[in-house]
């Protein structure tokens, strides 16, 4: 059991996903990503609202 985030539910065109065993350690993981693959270097609570509610359980 764990988490996890796929890019594209957010409506990126990439294929990045990544597991992790809890939330937690799946965000620094996704704000390293947007900063080096999409130039986000700020995660705005309006896209934080939306990485989590992309965030699977599975
Ligand atoms: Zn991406």
């Amino acid at each position: 059991m764990g988490y996890e985030f796929k890019c594209k539910d957010i409506g990126m065109d990439c294929g990045f996903d990544v597991k992790a065993d809890s939330v937690d350690e799946l965000i620094p993981v996704i704000q390293v990503h947007a900063k080096n693959a999409h130039g986000i270097n700020e995660i705005t609570p309006e896209l934080f609202e939306k990485v989590k509610s992309a965030i699977k359980e599975y």
